[in-house]
């Protein structure tokens, strides 16, 4: 039985890749020297899969920025501010593309579905001409046939990639990207004839899409690609799906399509399972049964895999299914063998990229009666474990978790009233200032959170240093005179990973990195059993800092789906599970801001957009229990105890309503780069009677607005809301900021909130 992977992460178990860029980018090496980084990298990934005894390998998942950009270089799809004149792309276009050059800035950049990775957004318009432009793939099916292992090319999907488009500039409003279709077909057939040229008899396109809520003029660009794609004789195309499970129309129409086989979710996709029972699969045609997470650490369940495909194979025909992965690896964590700060416990209830390749064929060798007995039972034995371990499981915490059933958690006084009692306590003046939690990151403060976790200066020398950096932040802002103040979380290495660090049911890895756009990458933490707060996290700090000044210290905390949402979540039970159980940790530490005399408490839910299933129908669940999971945190304080929350983002006008539905009572959000979307939710009448501070300032950018330009943005939002609920303040925290940034930006924020005081004094 044949063995599949999607695709392979590429920045190597060390993060080679990212490294081999960035100097190259610093002008410290030459592209010869990334060339060979590369070049050694996919052959160390090609091999290890030969040896896993992978039957269909991946090629061209390789890219030294992202699979998007490259489609775009294949198809020569440049825009035309790049200045490119033809013939094969090289690195300068590549890279001024991604990142932009001296004088153009880059295109740009958005989430790939609803994973941590992120793509360059390709510009097109009518005058677009397509053209074959880059060799990438076939040079890559070749250097790999060189080392003697034929590989499966995969290309990003033509549907896909027009739809993942947007018209550029010169485009009219509306403008249809898949009316482009026949324009690329032409280009996607000259590559694929090129492959088979070179030998290769499977060709991968990836077509995620299809996943989504699509119209009929979609579904009808699919057949029409496919019926010009399998045009070229002699060799089979394989139409890859993932992300979540697969629409009845969609699989109806992979089975239509003129091609030799389809992947399948099966890990997301719950309900694929029986779509495909149900539907069958037409003669010919093989189902590639992605079994083996590849958006996860956890090791596969390798019993019940075999179990779905053996009953694949039962509806479908013996030799008509493939065990695959459920996507490409690219999504996990890369080598379980690099790992030192993971116990061995740990480590056998995981499966980073390199131990899931083993899977994937252990489980095609079960199928066809060829099962490895002592790996089978090591894998049984590791579950059984995960099951009953007393590290996963804690029984107080999954009775508080139960016990929130039947309540909505909401805090008894409307919000209105709420303010009043609070603005009777804080006494602040209007259209009060403050910002958004974090101060500049400075080196310095780097080295002494590295030393003392190294153990190189002492707890004492480090309490010394944060609360100097605390006393300065303080000072600074008392001197801006800003009303609301922060204490710059000069102790906080990540918004995330500073919780997970003191909360119980989470571990870390050492090199589980995952790319997230470009060079960049993050290392997710895990949760791997119940969430409980054996402590208090950040009284200690926030305390310190209110009792330097006279003015309101804002207390500030990371929310429940923000951790949920920016971790490698258990799959041993429903992602709101957790998210409840983080939720109750994180009211434990409210309340006990609360109890220390902090007033004003800002928690954190950046990433509640994020966590949106890709489908529509779905939204409606998820955003019932997120929202619910942020209620819970707060629903314990007084009215005089003033709860803010922050999102980097603005475009929520389709989910405004679940905002409001959080009942926080200061909102502060990314304004400054999308202006209008923001206004016109207030426009269109929707009442948002708590306070809000729509940033003034865009912390993205080293530039420094004028008092005037600030005070303008403040007057737009005057216009649709009561001045006595704006606030003022910037877009986002500071850390990636330099003081020489800040201090001018925001002594001229401060101003511009007094001059707007005065006029409405008027
Ligand atoms: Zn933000």
């Amino acid at each position: 039985m044949a063995s599949h992977v999607v695709g392979y992460p590429r920045m190597g178990p060390k993060r080679e890749l990212k490294f081999a860029l960035e100097s190259m980018w610093d002008g410290k090496t030459q592209a010869a020297d990334l060339e060979q980084v590369a070049k050694d990298l996919r052959a160390s990934i090609w091999k290890q899969m030969s040896e896993a005894g992978v039957s269909m390998i991946p090629s061209n998942t390789f890219s030294y920025y992202d699979q998007v950009l490259d489609t775009t270089a294949m198809v020569g799809a440049v825009p035309s501010r790049y200045e490119w004149t033809g013939g094969e792309i090289g690195h300068d276009v590549y890279f001024s593309m991604a990142r932009g050059n001296k004088t153009k800035p880059a295109m740009e950049m958005t989430k790939w579905f609803d994973t941590n990775y992120h793509y360059i957004v390709p510009e097109l318009s009518g005058e677009t001409k397509f053209v074959y432009s880059s060799r990438k793939a076939v040079s890559e099916y070749n250097e790999a046939k060189a080392l003697g292992i034929d590989t499966v090319p995969v290309l990003v999907g033509p549907v896909t990639y027009l739809l993942l488009s947007k018209g550029d500039k010169s485009a009219p409003k509306g403008f249809n990207t898949l009316s482009l279709l026949d324009a690329i077909l032409p280009v996607y057939k000259e590559a694929i004839t090129e492959l088979k040229g070179a030998g290769a008899s499977w060709i991968q396109l990836d077509e995620p899409k299809l996943v989504m809520d699509l119209e009929s003029a979609q579904y009808e660009a699919f057949k029409k690609a496919y019926a010009v794609l399998s045009e070229v004789s002699g060799v089979k195309l394989l139409v890859e799906t993932y992300f979540t499970d697969l629409p009845v129309e969609a699989y109806k129409t992979l089975c239509d399509l003129p091609i030799a086989g389809f992947g399948v979710d099966l890990v997301r996709g719950s309900k694929t399972l029986a779509v495909i029972k149900e539907h069958a699969l037409p003669t010919g045609k093989t189902l590639f049964a992605g079994v083996v997470d590849g958006r996860n650490i956890w090791a596969n369940d390798l019993a019940a895999s075999v179990n779905t495909v053996k009953e694949l194979q039962a509806s479908l025909g013996k030799d008509n299914v493939v065990v695959s992965t459920s996507c490409s690896l690219l999504h996990s964590a890369v080598d379980l063998k690099n790992e030192t700060k993971l116990d061995n416990e740990l480590k056998s209830w995981m499966a980073f990229a390199a131990q899931k390749l083993v899977e994937v064929v252990a489980i095609a060798n079960a199928v066809s009666g060829n099962k490895d007995e002592e790996y089978f039972a090591a894998n049984a034995a590791a579950q059984a474990s995960r099951r009953n371990s007393p590290r996963v499981h804690n029984k107080a915490v999954k009775e508080l978790a139960a016990g929130l059933a039947g309540s909505e958690h909401r805090r008894a006084t409307p919000v209105s009233t709420r303010l009043e009692e609070q603005q009777k306590y804080l006494n602040l003046p209007i259209l009060p200032t403050t910002t958004i939690g974090s101060f500049p990151q400075t080196p310095e403060l780097r080295r002494v959170r590295r030393e003392v976790k190294s153990k190189k200066i002492s707890e004492e020398d480090y309490d010394k240093a944060i609360k100097a950096e605390i006393d300065s932040v303080v000072k600074l802002q008392e001197e801006l005179d800003i009303d609301v103040l922060v204490h710059g979380e000069p102790e906080r290495n990540d918004m995330v990973e500073y919780f997970g660090e003191q909360l119980d049911g989470f571990c870390f890895s050492a090199n589980g990195w995952v790319q997230s756009y470009g060079s960049r990458c993050v290392k997710p933490p895990i949760i791997f059993g119940d969430v409980s707060r054996p402590k208090a996290m950040t009284v200690y700090w926030s305390s310190y800092a209110q009792s330097v000044t006279k003015r309101p210290m804002k207390g500030m905390l990371t929310g429940p789906v923000t951790i949920l949402n920016w971790s490698f979540v258990r799959n041993d039970q429903p992602r709101s599970e957790t998210c409840y159980q983080i939720s109750l940790a994180i009211k434990d530490e409210v309340e006990d801001l609360e109890k220390a005399n902090i007033t004003v408490i800002q928690i954190d839910e950046a990433a509640l957009r994020e966590g949106l299933p890709l489908r529509k129908s779905e939204h409606a669940d998820y955003l019932r229990w997120a929202v619910h999971g942020f209620r819970i945190t707060t629903c314990g304080v007084k009215d005089t105890t003033q709860i803010h929350t922050h999102m980097c983002y603005s475009n929520f006008n389709d989910i405004i309503h679940s905002i409001i539905d959080m009942d926080a009572d200061v909102i502060t959000i990314e304004n400054s780069r999308s202006d209008e979307k923001l206004l016109s939710v207030f426009r269109e009448g929707v009442h948002y009677g708590a306070g809000i501070g729509p940033g003034v300032y865009d912390i993205h950018s080293p530039r420094i607005p004028p008092t005037e330009e600030m005070a303008d943005r403040a007057r737009k939002m005057l216009a649709v809301l009561e001045s006595k609920v704006l606030w003022i303040n910037p877009d986002c925290g500071l850390k990636t900021r330099k003081y020489g940034e800040v201090v001018p930006a925001l002594t001229n924020m401060v101003n511009a909130a007094k001059q707007l005081r005065a006029e409405l004094a008027k």
